[in-house]
């Protein structure tokens, strides 16, 4: 079967390479892709957001499935568009009107609100005024959240008053994410240990994937501007599996659930970001409609089953019977960033030491990287590559992953060097 994965980050040569491990796999065709990806995949030159180009490929090809990655093309309606224009070729992921969990925070919180599901008490405005006025009632630390998507940049932590209201003028009167901004939600801060629990949904069917922990600032101990995300680790040795059970019972199940009820039915990835409260309760930070970058690093190396199967069962409404198992491995990635990111950065510098760092116990995911005229390896993005170290527990693969990462090179290379730290404690 062919099959095409839209997309051209690390997770998306993470999902092309847990597909390529699927004896039922023939062509895996990856739009756009990027260098590291063709190593597992054929690049086709089509954007993600070029919903019709991708719908007549899939035609032409015949493919037996299209699984789409980010989250910009799944929230403007990708899913709806190739199934239109594409009959009878399935896509994995959710439609417009499911999406719109990760694409409206105002929408998700209400969702939640009225499922009484655990999350942070909060109010919605769409009025600089009264959302100004509103926020002087109250004391920092406090949360301020762009409605719609903003590359991930559209939460601000404030632990002051200033911050506070820098942060809502900059959204709702500079309008830096433009009409993403023309609302926000004002959040109660949470205290906790956050994780990440990522599923495979239908409906309501709900097959949760193992648990990781993303770390987002750029610098270690967590300072420093918020990223895409620096670093992941999976399992979570720190947090129970009691903890775990009750986001998946309380959270997840319900959120699946809601989303039917509201006549929004969910396929796909859904990514629940949480806090674990002090006293050890879940809550919602966040949802997100589609596999995690860099979550999907270390989880997929640790799923034993057959990623393609997965996907099918349940395009064709059988995911409640496909089998899922998990590896007791634990897997660490450390992202290797470009100087100057997350603002601006150079690009087109060569990277030594790609192969010396793939070894038995470790894999290199490409995020952003070219190949030059004599076939070298080049920088091509903010975040050039995770890499991963799988081991017996999270000691063992953090020493992997650093390991590997420690054997590549390039100018101004950055990465944080405390990932999964807080898991050996
Ligand atoms: P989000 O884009 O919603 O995932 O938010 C980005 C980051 O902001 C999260 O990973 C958390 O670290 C932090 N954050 C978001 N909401 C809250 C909250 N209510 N309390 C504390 N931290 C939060």
């Amino acid at each position: 079967m062919d099959i095409l994965v839209v997309g051209g980050g690390g997770r998306e040569h993470a999902i092309c390479w847990a597909l390529a491990k699927s004896p039922r796999v023939g062509t895996i065709y990856c739009a756009p892709g990027n260098a590291g990806i063709a190593q597992v995949a054929e690049l086709v030159p089509i954007q993600v957001e070029e919903f019709g180009r991708l719908a007549a490929f899939a035609r032409e090809k015949q493919l037996g499935l299209v699984v789409i990655g980010p989250d910009d093309p799944l929230v403007e309606g990708i899913v709806d568009a190739i199934e239109e224009a594409a009959p009878g070729i399935p896509v994995f992921g959710p439609r417009k009107n499911a999406a719109l969990i990760e694409g409206s925070k105002t929408f998700m919180k209400d969702l939640l609100h009225k499922y009484e599901i655990p999350t942070a008490s909060y109010r919605k405005f769409a009025d600089y005024a009264a959302a100004l006025e509103y926020l002087h009632s109250q004391q920092a630390p406090i949360v301020i959240k762009a409605d719609g998507l903003a590359a991930g940049k559209g939460v601000t932590v404030a632990f002051t008053q200033e911050e506070a209201e820098e942060a809502l003028k900059r959204i709702m009167v500079d309008k830096v994410f433009g009409e993403s901004g023309s609302q926000v939600v004002i959040e109660e801060f949470l205290e906790g240990q956050e994780m990440s629990i990522l599923a495979f949904v239908d409906g309501e069917i709900v097959r949760p994937m193992a648990a990781a922990q993303d770390h987002k600032q750029l610098y270690d101990s967590d300072r420093g501007p918020n990223t895409g995300g620096m670093g992941t680790y999976s399992p979570l040795p720190h947090i129970s599996n009691e903890i775990i059970d009750e986001a998946i019972e309380t959270i997840i199940k319900p959120t699946a659930k809601a989303m039917v009820a509201e006549g929004r039915p969910f396929r796909g990835v859904l990514f629940a970001g949480l806090m674990v409260t002090p006293e050890g309760k879940p809550k919602t930070i966040e949802f997100n409609a589609r596999f995690g970058d860099p979550e999907t690093q270390v989880v997929l190396p640790r799923l034993k089953s057959d990623l393609l199967e997965i996907f099918l069962a349940a395009v064709e409404g059988r995911l409640g019977d496909v089998e899922i198992e998990w590896s007791e491995e634990a897997a660490v990635c450390v992202i290797l960033a470009s100087g100057g990111y997350p603002a601006s950065y150079p690009k087109g510098l060569p990277i030594q030491g790609l192969e010396q760092a793939e070894t038995a116990h470790s894999l290199v995911f490409h995020a952003g990287t070219a190949r030059g005229e004599q076939g070298e390896w080049l920088t091509n993005g903010g975040r050039v590559l995770g890499v991963v170290g799988v081991g017996a527990n999270i000691a063992e693969a953090r020493e992997r992953a650093y390991e590997a990462a420690g054997k590549i090179t390039f100018d101004g290379k950055h990465n944080r060097t405390d990932i999964a730290a807080k898991a050996l404690v």
